[in-house]
């Protein structure tokens, strides 16, 4: 007997514009002439962004790294300590040690793997300047607790909301927290720029110094106050993120359909935990994360994950290790990591499933059968 060859199944696939219509807007761009330095299709992207955000004021950025950077950069960070999750994508702390300040790693929630307000608290010294919490996999962060310590410690709060595109908590963005907030556009992300990326702020004061800093610090046009950098978004990708706008609501409905699927067809599994909807919250579906309890299930994580691979189903160990065991960071005087077992015990047993608007069904139901 003869089997086709299948097609593996990535973690992710991004969401495309029709061709077409990205097209059109190239030929427009190419009459312009004007590619980049807050263009036609930049203007018109940040506003779209701030409209369906529901935020006053966004920058956009080339990817969603530098808007992390920059924000420190905004808010005069550059000694001391901040607090951060080990549980995230690496650039969260980079963009500390980019401006000079030592990030302090606190555990998180055992169960959602957002920073513990209590562990922050524990954590603070008199070298604490700020706390920069992660929204993982798009679950909001205890915002108000969060807020609450910052408020009492005087300290400053950047949120990475890099997974928490379109994320509402009773009707209001969650990027509405904190001093500050920044996306990632990246080509894997709920909404994507190809690359790209914002930085959320509170005023119009700010949003003028942010897009300052954005484009080397200029001031006008003879006059550079501050060592900003080149972090601005071009033409093609704005006009590419106009189109990819339109269509972002459809591909989180059918993120969630598939959530909703993987969620139903895994609940009874012995061992399988899924991150499940909070009332209040409006999701993206950014991701679709699932805990193995080795014990309870008969295999541990590493041999599910490698099992899924041979089947050409690649599902990725999003995030392990925690920030503080990549080399760069342990051992290292730059970083000092509390106590951090919630954040182990996530890393150590987490699986990202595929999810992705287009992701057919016969696929997410290949996936379950292999894991029941
Ligand atoms: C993707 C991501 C970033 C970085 O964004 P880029 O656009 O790739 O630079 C930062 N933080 C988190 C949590 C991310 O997932």
């Amino acid at each position: 007997m003869h089997s086709e060859p299948q097609k593996p199944i990535t973690v992710t696939s991004p969401l495309l514009p029709p061709l077409e219509e990205f097209t059109e807007l190239l030929q427009d761009i190419w009459q312009r002439k004007w590619l980049t330095n807050n263009g036609h299709y930049h203007k018109l992207l940040e506003e779209a962004l701030a409209d369906y955000l529901g935020v006053p004021y966004l920058s956009l950025f080339t990817n969603g790294t530098l808007p992390l950077i920059t924000a420190l950069q905004a808010l005069n960070l550059t000694q001391g300590e901040v607090i951060t999750t080990p549980y995230s994508f690496v650039a969260t702390t980079h963009a500390l040690i980019w401006n000079g300040l030592t990030p302090v790693f606190a555990d998180v929630d055992p169960v959602w793997g957002n920073l513990d307000p209590a562990a922050v608290e524990a954590c603070i010294t008199e070298r604490t300047v700020a706390i920069m919490p992660v929204h993982v996999y798009g679950t909001p962060c205890d915002t108000a607790a969060l807020q609450h310590i910052a408020d009492q410690h005087g300290l400053k709060i950047i949120y990475d909301a890099a997974h928490a595109f379109g994320v509402k908590q009773n009707g209001n963005s969650v990027l509405q927290a904190g001093d500050m907030s920044t996306l990632s556009f990246h080509a894997t992300k709920v909404y994507n720029t190809v690359e790209g990326g914002a930085l959320v702020c509170h005023s119009a004061e700010m949003k003028r110094h942010i897009d300052q800093l954005r484009n080397f610090g200029f001031t006008g046009e003879t006059e550079v106050e501050a060592a900003g950098i080149n972090s601005k978004m071009d033409e093609i990708r704005a006009s590419y993120g106009l189109l990819n706008l339109r269509q972002v609501d459809a591909a989180i409905a059918a993120r969630k359909g598939i959530a909703e699927s993987y969620r139903a067809a895994l609940a009874h599994v012995p061992g399988i935990r899924c991150l499940q909807d909070i009332p209040g919250v409006q999701h993206n579906y950014a991701y679709f994360p699932i805990y193995i309890d080795a014990a309870a299930y008969g295999r541990t994580r590493d041999e599910l994950y490698f099992a899924l691979r041979e089947h050409g189903i690649f599902a990725r160990r999003y995030f392990y290790p925690v920030i503080p065991d990549f080399s760069i960071y342990a051992n290292s005087l730059s970083a000092k990591a509390a106590h951090i077992p919630h954040a182990r015990a996530l890393a150590a047993s987490v699986i990202c499933l595929p999810m992705y608007a287009e992701l057919p069904h016969a696929a997410a139901e290949k996936i379950v059968s292999l894991i029941r």
